[in-house]
């Protein structure tokens, strides 16, 4: 057994969410420069210049690249080799969320939902965890915005809808939305399990570097077919027009129970924050 101690998992948790907010994540800012070099509208390529501007300045002066700092998302990886001393995981996950968001001095948003009187320091983070084989600790962490959190939805379809049925689920969703999650967006989708487990997968699927392709041809062609048909949407970046409305499509696909076809679309905006981190 392999022995890690709760003060790592804060201080690293704590590191996590202060770099994911400050500084973008390579694959997003090459993503932009690419999108950027595509457009032909002014106001397309305008809107993606400030975006780079903007990361530009959080790298510099360590100010947050959105004032929405997200609730903090975690999926975890627990090897079955690994022991945890000084405390619980989950605890300690959510100390590192306290002290990252306090000492980074970003915009704590957990709030009751009836009083929406704000828990003050950011917690209690949403962790997911898994348990996989091995003497390692996998902490992945994202910053994820309401706005466009808002604008994603679960549905059970029925099996005989399929791939069309999934396909226009997914793109009037993205219409419906329209300039509301920040565009350009990334689309997480999850297709299978059950109601639960798909919005769990759609998120999942956000997780993934925007510049990897699915292993599974199928599916790195499905997720190609959704990100052409969204983006001649023309809702583009923050929604002032052009070809840019999904950076890109993210696709994760489960069995499911024969009579039911869920499928869940988490959206998430332009700032995608997130950063992972192995002990
Ligand atoms: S949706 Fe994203 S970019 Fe828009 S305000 Fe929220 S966190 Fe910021």
């Amino acid at each position: 057994m392999r022995t890690i101690h709760t003060k790592d998992i804060v201080d690293a948790v704590a590191g996590m969410c202060v770099k994911a907010n400050t500084e973008l994540p390579d694959d997003v800012r090459a993503a932009f420069e690419k999108a950027m070099a595509e457009e032909t509208s002014p106001a397309a390529k305008e809107v993606l210049r400030q975006l780079l501007e903007n990361a530009d300045i959080s790298a510099d002066t360590k100010l947050p690249l959105c004032q929405d700092c997200g609730l903090a998302v975690y999926f975890v990886e627990v090897g079955d080799e690994v022991q945890i001393e000084g405390g619980n995981l989950r605890d300690a996950i959510n100390e590192g969320t306290r002290k990252g968001y306090g000492e980074g001095f970003l915009r704590k948003s957990a709030c009751d939902p009836f009083s929406r009187q704000n828990t003050g320091d950011g917690t209690p983070a949403i962790i997911h965890f898994d348990f996989v084989p091995g003497d390692k600790l996998k902490i992945v962490y994202m910053a994820k915005g309401g706005g466009s959190e808002n604008m994603s939805r679960v549905t059970m379809l029925a099996p005989a809808q399929g791939w069309e049925g999934i396909k226009q689920f997914v793109i009037n969703r993205v219409a419906e939305a329209g300039p509301n999650p920040c565009p350009p967006t990334i689309i997480g989708i999850g297709i299978g399990g059950t109601f639960d487990h798909a919005a769990k997968i759609a998120k999942k699927s956000l997780m993934r570097r925007l510049d990897d392709t699915h292993p599974d041809p199928d599916i790195a062609a499905k997720e190609a077919e959704l990100k052409e048909a969204i983006n001649k949407l023309g809702i583009g970046p923050m929604g002032l027009g052009g070809k840019t409305t999904v950076l890109d499509v993210k696709m994760t696909v489960e069995p499911c129970h024969l009579a039911s076809l869920p499928l869940a679309v988490n959206v998430q905006c332009h700032s995608q924050r997130h950063e992972e981190v192995e002990l």
